[in-house]
């Protein structure tokens, strides 16, 4: 049947379409109501999911009605984790955590604005955390009425190589017959063996972000990214926070050592304390107080206490009840959908992106995933640089990196050269009075081509981007230390670290 079905849609012009759908409805012998015809299905509306099917129906997936681009997404709200439960609330928080902690920390004191009475109001400063989510994922809806996405509502199962049918909360289904599938399911938070989190006590990053009152202590059990970032929240509106690592330093997978160990230093003159190299190994509630057992590196356990127990030790790829099984595709030992060069599966019209496929689970690499696997299915090339995907920190300062870290080098035995510049010394840091952090260019000792930048400092994700473009069309620290940067701007410490590189100093240090 569905061979007779692409038949149709072969011959199918303006004219003819209210009688090929009339035909492909009778092909079907479904009610028409519940079954849709497409080109593409997406299941999952994440940064991955809404992109690829925006850009889907921009290619053309979408003018033969019914043939169409359709997004099936199970929560009620679109945009994924990324807009729901992690990129934008955090960084809504952290931005206003951070206007609290200067007005409260006399930081706003020492630059003349004297404040006084400086309270928080928890309530207001998420609902205007509430109020960003609630317009940006508003704005997807918008974008998908504009570009003729067709959004289903439910859980996405793939029903067979052609097919994904949409369960509805009301116990409904809804049968989508399409010629390719795009799954973009995304990830979860993985949970810790032994500790259950209720969101409200023991909470995971979801729970981090809304909780409704300021906890007298804190522990966070993982130093990574999420662990840092919603730490440093808590600790700014006056928590006290402390961030149990199994690993011997903070930040998470691919930060530069010497990057880690600065950030620690700022952040423990902050206020937030770290235990490295130490392991959580157990939690109880007791009288309204957790009790979290504590391990180190010399096996000597301990009881810290806390009102809050943060437990942020990764996420893992969400594909339950997607169908896989049934179709034959096996996941990889940590649950991923294997994919190759072009984001397919096993079955070539199953293709599969974002955090549910392997590589760092970051909203933008979920994004450009999704679009060029959409150009590929329509013939386009398919490629992306991994090694220029950048990661970011967004705490005060911010790290932001790209490329390799001296580690890595090392580790791989390529001959590089270092080109640092400390914020101290530059005009614009300087007159913000945010002179932490340096920035720091790794180039090819041979060609002077940059393998990698690492930031620690004011702006660092925005900074970054720069950076990520030059890697991108593989300039040197050479070509960056010649361009002219705007002045006076915290860019001009990226530029000073390629002429580093380069001429072997800048100018201003
Ligand atoms: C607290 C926190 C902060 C973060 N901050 C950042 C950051 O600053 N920058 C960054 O780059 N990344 C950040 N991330 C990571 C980022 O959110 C993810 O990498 C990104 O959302 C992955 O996008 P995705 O489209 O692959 O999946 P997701 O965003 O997880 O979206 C998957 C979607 O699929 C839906 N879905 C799943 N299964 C089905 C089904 N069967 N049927 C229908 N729908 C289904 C889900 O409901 C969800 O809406 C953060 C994550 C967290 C938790």
């Amino acid at each position: 049947m569905q061979g007779n079905l692409w038949k149709v849609v072969a011959g199918t012009t303006k004219r003819n379409l209210k009688y090929n759908q009339r035909i492909i409805t009778l092909l079907q012998g479904r009610a028409y109501s519940t079954t849709h015809d497409a080109d593409i299905v997406v299941i999952g509306s994440g940064p991955g999911g809404y992109v690829a099917a925006i850009k889907a129906a921009q290619l053309g997936m979408k003018y033969l009605f019914p043939f169409q681009t359709v997004c099936i997404e199970k929560n009620p709200t679109l945009g994924g984790t990324c807009l729901n439960v992690g990129c934008i609330p955090s960084k809504a928080l952290l931005n206003n955590s951070h206007y609290y902690h200067m007005a409260h920390s006399g930081d706003l004191a020492s630059r003349g604005i004297e404040v006084s009475g400086v309270t928080l109001n928890l309530v207001s400063l998420m609902g205007q955390k509430e109020k960003a989510v609630k317009a940006l994922t508003g704005g997807i809806v918008q974008l998908f009425k504009k570009n003729k996405v067709t959004l289903v509502n439910g859980h996405g199962k793939i029903t067979g190589v052609n097919q994904v049918t949409a369960l509805k909360e009301d116990g409904s289904t809804e049968v989508v017959n399409t010629k390719n599938i795009l799954i973009a399911t995304g990830s979860e938070v993985t949970p810790f063996p032994g500790i259950e989190v209720d969101e409200e006590q023991i909470v995971s990053s979801t729970g981090a972000l809304s909780l409704k009152e300021v906890p007298k202590r804190l522990i966070v059990i993982g130093a990574g990214v999420i662990g840092v970032e919603l730490g440093s929240v808590w600790s700014r509106l006056g928590s006290e926070v402390t961030a149990v690592e199994f690993m011997p330093s903070i930040g998470g997978i691919g930060i530069d050592g010497e990057v880690a160990k600065t950030f620690q230093r700022i952040l423990q003159k902050q206020g937030l304390n770290f235990k490295l190299s130490t392991k959580v190994t157990g939690a109880t509630k007791e009288g309204g107080v957790i009790k979290v057992n504590i391990e180190d590196a010399k096996d000597s356990e301990k009881k810290e206490t806390c009102e809050v127990l943060l437990v942020c030790v990764g996420r893992r790829p969400y594909t339950h009840n997607l169908g896989l099984e049934e179709l034959g595709i096996e996941k990889d030992q940590r649950g991923r959908i294997p994919v190759n060069s072009v984001f397919q599966t096993v079955i070539p019209n199953i293709y599969a992106i974002g955090d549910c496929i392997h590589g760092p689970m970051l909203a933008h690499k979920a994004e450009d995933e999704g679009i060029v696997c959409v150009e590929g299915i329509l013939g386009g090339p398919v490629h992306i640089d991994y090694n220029c995907v950048p990661s970011v920190i967004y705490t005060h300062p911010e790290v932001g990196w790209v490329g390799k870290s001296e580690e890595d080098l090392k580790s791989e035995g390529v001959e590089y050269k270092v080109g640092k510049f400390p914020f101290a010394a530059n005009s614009r840091a300087k007159t913000n009075n945010e002179t932490d952090g340096f920035v720091k260019v790794l180039a090819d000792k041979a060609t002077d081509r940059i393998l990698g930048t690492h930031i620690i400092g004011p702006s660092a994700g925005e900074l970054i981007n720069e950076a990520v473009l030059a890697q991108e069309y593989g300039a040197s620290s050479e070509d960056v230390g010649r361009v002219c940067h705007a002045h006076p701007t915290c860019a001009e410490a990226l530029r000073e670290a390629n002429v580093a590189s380069y001429f072997g100093k800048p100018i201003n240090f």
